[in-house]
C-alpha cells in the first residue's frame, strides 16, 4: 500500500503524496466541470468569482472556485434539468467522501439556504 505521507518533490517544492492528490483532484475537477459548463453552452463568467471564469495560466485557475454562481448554477440547473437542492446534497457527498471539505461547506450552506426561503414561503 501506498504511503500517502511520503514527500516528493513538485516544481522545485516538496509536497506529500496527499497534498499531491488534493492538487490533482481539484484541478482535474474543475476543469472537468468547467468544460462541461461549456458543453451546455455556458460561456465564461464574468460576474462573479465562479468555475465558469476564464483562465490564462494555471494560478489563476487553482485561484478559482470549484462552485459555480448563482447565474451559471441556475442555467446548469436549466439546461440538465436537475433538482438544486439534490445536487447540492451530491456534491457535499462527493465532497465529503473526497476530503474536500471547504467545497462540502458551501454545498451544505447552499442547501440550508435553500431550506430557509422554503420555510419563508410556506
Ligand atoms: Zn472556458
Ligand atoms: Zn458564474
Amino acid at each position: 500500500m501506498l504511503n500517502n505521507r511520503l514527500t516528493t518533490t513538485y516544481c522545485g517544492h516538496s509536497e506529500t503524496r496527499e497534498r499531491l492528490h488534493q492538487t490533482c483532484l481539484q484541478r482535474t475537477l474543475k476543469l472537468a466541470t468547467h468544460e462541461t459548463g461549456h458543453m451546455f453552452s455556458i460561456k465564461h463568467c464574468k460576474k462573479y468569482h465562479c468555475n465558469m471564469q476564464g483562465s490564462n495560466h494555471q494560478q489563476e485557475s487553482d485561484s478559482q472556485p470549484m462552485a459555480l454562481c448563482p447565474e451559471c448554477h441556475a442555467k446548469i440547473v436549466f439546461a440538465s434539468g436537475c433538482h438544486p437542492q439534490t445536487r447540492f446534497e451530491q456534491l457535499a457527498e462527493f465532497c465529503d467522501a473526497h476530503n474536500m471539505t471547504d467545497e462540502a461547506a458551501y454545498y451544505r450552506k447552499a442547501i440550508e439556504t435553500i431550506a430557509k426561503k422554503k420555510h419563508k414561503q410556506n
